[in-house]
């Protein structure tokens, strides 16, 4: 009984001293009050479910910079907190094909698909291919090839494109699967959608057996490989342009000010859909309020001459919720911070609910990617979680093969393609997820605090350890 009871006493001692007293000092700084009270500003109705672009987006980066300014972090963007780039809201308009005066309407006749902008009525060039075909038939022709059904080909689109293809039609041999096709994703294609114009972007148009006939004249099955025709295209976009911004904190290190910890949260959401406003309380409402409340232990710590002494850059980002906009233009147009000096990257996007596999245990988090590409990290950010906040950490979705592949849908995927190492901490989804009723009053702050605080602890780390995070695995690449 004894010696065990000394054993304990031992270890009790041990863990104590492993502690870092200042750091619990500042973490308890981060409190379920706190990240309360900001939320009950970001998702309340007045914010109208901060849509990329519009009046509540605008209203949500004006409060956090002014959260910023308050803590006494320098504003990295030329001065300013606000990092703005313009988006465009696209929506594709007339789209035909038209040969000796007949024409075929796409989204009728035929599918359309391209990111690529489009100079009104172009004279194409045609060719029938295959994939084995001569490469020289490819250049400046439209491509044509034959399958079965719609398949993924762009491993044959990049390859194509080296050969100086201009565009690619793919003849569905399957007239079954292709009016499926059409009437599966033509309604998708011509919704409006918000991105960044690519004119290196694949042009894609999908027919049946019919087109081809059409634009060769003469039956699908007759015709030759390598057979040339002329088309008139036309392919018409109604652009608008959107201005919206990443919001931007940045503490300056004591001892390695050009090493930077980027912590991340998307503040934007999906606005209002049907005359309902999706108030994104957990998504991503509670990474944003978790960001801020993170960002003021920090300031604490660095009042008290207590600082990192690595950066840290406190970043919300934009137009996440259309397709990861806001990191990609940091990470791929404008990083601030060269992106060889951005140590790790933890992104908190939904840490606010409990899922349905937690109702039992609700003490826990899923982690994912934190092993992808740093073997320190993880151990590290385990190490922080035994030492302070005894969580479950949940790896279900950081497998490979988990088909949801969380990896590729979140910020961190733009900093993790660069090498950078990530952690993303994430709550899993709800019946709520994506819906008016993601609201604050399901929001379990007692447990957000808790991870917030975890996320604090794994932040101090990487800010304060002696070596900086190293990178020892390589990431196998699969968008
Ligand atoms: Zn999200």
């Amino acid at each position: 009984m004894k010696k065990t009871g000394y054993f304990i006493g031992l270890l009790i001692t041990l863990s104590v001293s492993a502690q870092d007293k200042t750091a619990i000092k500042f973490a308890k700084t981060i409190t379920a009050a706190d990240l309360e009270s900001h939320l009950s500003v970001l998702a309340s109705d007045e914010y109208e479910g901060r849509e990329t672009g519009e009046k509540g987006q605008k209203m949500a980066a004006g409060y956090i910079a002014k959260h910023f300014e308050k803590l006494g972090f320098e504003a990295p963007v030329d001065g300013s907190y606000l990092q703005k780039f313009d988006l465009v809201q696209s929506q594709i308009g007339k789209v035909y094909l038209q040969k000796e005066g007949e024409e075929k309407i796409g989204f009728k006749d035929f599918l359309y698909y391209s990111k690529a902008e489009t100079m009104g009525e172009e004279y194409i060039k045609v060719v029938m291919a295959s994939r084995k075909s001569d490469k020289k038939l490819f250049k400046d022709a439209y491509v044509v090839f034959v399958s079965e059904e719609f398949e993924d080909f762009r491993a044959f689109i990049e390859e194509a494109k080296e050969a100086d293809a201009k565009g690619f039609m793919m003849i569905l041999q399957d007239d079954e699967a292709y009016e499926s096709l059409l009437s599966r994703v033509g309604p998708y294609f011509q919704r409006p959608g918000m991105g960044v114009r690519d004119n290196e972007a694949a042009k894609l148009i999908v027919g049946n057996a019919d087109l081809a006939g059409w634009m060769f004249g003469k039956p699908l099955g007759e015709i030759e490989e390598g057979a040339t025709t002329y088309l008139v295209f036309n392919a018409d976009y109604l652009d608008k342009p959107v201005s919206t911004e990443n919001v931007l904190g940045f503490l300056r290190g004591s001892e390695k000010p050009e090493e930077v910890l980027v912590i991340t949260s998307h503040y934007d959401h999906i606005g209002v859909i049907d005359g309902e406003i999706n108030n994104g309380a957990d998504d991503d409402g509670s990474g944003t309020v978790t960001v801020l409340e993170i960002a003021e232990a920090f300031a604490e710590a660095s009042k008290k001459n207590k600082g990192p002494k690595r950066s840290i850059l406190f970043m919300t980002v934009t137009g996440e919720e259309k397709g990861l906009l806001g990191s990609k233009y940091y990470t791929d147009a404008d990083p601030i911070f060269p992106l060889e000096h951005t140590v790790a990257n933890l992104n908190i996007d939904m840490v606010g609910r409990i899922d349905p596999a937690h109702e039992e245990n609700p003490e826990y988090i899923y982690l994912i990617g934190s092993d992808k590409l740093s073997t320190a990290l993880h151990h590290l950010s385990e190490r922080m979680n035994k030492t302070y906040t005894h969580l479950e950490l949940d790896y279900t979705y950081n497998d490979e093969n988990d088909p949801n592949r969380f990896y590729y849908r979140s910020d961190h995927y733009n900093f993790a393609k660069n090498n950078v190492p990530i952690i993303f901490y994430f709550n899993g989804t709800h019946p709520d997820y994506h819906r008016p009723t993601d609201t604050i009053e399901k929001i379990a702050f007692q447990i957000m605090e808790k991870r917030a605080r975890l996320i604090f602890h794994t932040a101090w780390e990487i800010a304060n350890r002696g070596e900086r995070i190293k990178v020892d695995k390589v990431e196998v690449r699969g968008e």
